[in-house]
């Protein structure tokens, strides 16, 4: 199924999508399989009509993306697809940018954060460490050794519309833009690394202080986007950025069971940024002059990568492939076909 031409090479932005499995609950609860993946970047999302006979697809819509990723596809060979195309942008002084999209318990933190199938969280097995795992390949290189590029690693959270530093306590954040525009987190740690090992203790410490809400009965929901950066400096001058991004899940606020104020404010948040992160990826793909990306504070501090001749993107759309989820799916599939 992975034939195509790499697209992340021929364009700014690449769109995909991946599936996981059918996890134990939607089994035992012999749920429907809404999505197959047939190759070619296919998907189709079976909408079953009849409530009532669940067996009976009536409808199959059909989206294409760059790469639909199945669910028996492993983190290795979606980063492969994805990420790993886009290390090299940051050595040439670029802006890469990788986004995970999806509903809470769809796979974002799995793809990016670590393989947690197995009995602990593996975060060697993530697009945050494998793409940290080619930089420091990179930084070996006769062409780049002879650059005297320095790598530095920051993680933070955007909760709220506020910024808090998962390396350094979770300090809350300023952030401020200058007269130029240029956005700055004000006191952001930004640690030096000397190995994908300190990587991935800073993946490990920046996780675990990560903010969940109890909004779900059943999932240790994220209600905030975590974003973690490789950042490449030269004679302590800014050269590359890599920007990998877990963001908040795109649940609806009428969908929430406890609806009260804090929830429906985070929830309005949350749909603001996303809605402004679409935006400002279409923008940067029709090499638009006007980035709205004052829209909410997640655009704003990652202004750099919807702007300049070097920056690429990639959104990884996460689904969960059960009846269950199929309105969310639905949801998912019809942002990141929008996104392009
Ligand atoms: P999210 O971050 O989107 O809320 P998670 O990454 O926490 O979702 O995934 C929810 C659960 O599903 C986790 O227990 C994870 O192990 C499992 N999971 C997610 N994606 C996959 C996958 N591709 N293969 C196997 N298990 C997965
Ligand atoms: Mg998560």
């Amino acid at each position: 199924p992975l034939t195509l031409a790499d697209p992340v090479e021929l364009h700014r932005i690449c769109v995909c999508v991946r599936k996981r499995p059918l996890n134990k609950k939607e089994i035992t609860k012999k749920e429907i399989d809404v999505v197959s993946i047939p190759g070619n970047g296919v998907l189709l999302f079976h909408e079953p009509k009849q409530k009532v006979d669940l067996t009976k697809y009536l409808d199959n819509q059909v989206f294409h993306f760059d790469y639909s990723f199945d669910e028996d596809t492993s983190n290795d060979l979606v980063y492969r697809f994805t990420a790993k195309p886009l290390v090299k942008t940051i050595f040439e002084g670029g802006r890469a940018t990788c986004f995970a999209y999806g509903q809470t318990g769809s796979g974002k933190t799995h793809t990016m954060g670590g393989d947690f199938s197995g009995k602990a969280q593996n975060s060697s097995k993530g697009i945050y460490a494998l793409a940290a795992q080619d930089v420091f390949l990179l930084l070996q290189q006769k062409r780049y050794t002879d650059m005297d590029l320095c790598p530095y690693v920051t993680f933070f959270e955007i909760y709220n519309g506020k910024v808090f530093d998962l390396l350094n306590k979770k300090a809350k954040l300023r952030v401020l833009e200058d007269e130029n525009q240029q956005v700055q987190v004000v006191g952001l740690q930004e640690m030096p690394v000397s190995s994908v090992d300190d990587v991935i203790k800073m993946i490990e410490k920046g996780s675990s202080c990560r903010t969940s809400g109890q909004t779900f009965a059943n999932a240790n929901s994220s209600r905030s986007h975590a974003v973690l950066q490789v950042i490449l400096r030269r004679r302590k001058q800014l050269h590359g950025k890599f920007s990998l991004v877990d963001l908040a899940g795109n649940e609806r606020g009428t969908d929430v069971s406890s609806n009260d104020r804090q929830t429906m404010v985070e929830t309005a948040e949350i749909n603001r940024s996303l809605l402004a992160l679409k935006e400002c990826i279409r923008s940067l793909g029709q090499n638009s002059e006007h980035i709205p990306f004052r829209m909410s504070k997640l655009t704003q501090v990652l202004r750099d990568s919807f702007i300049g001749e070097n920056s690429r993107t990639c959104m990884i759309a996460m689904i969960s492939p059960g009846m269950s989820s199929c309105d969310y799916t639905l949801n998912t599939l019809r942002y990141a076909d929008r996104v392009k």
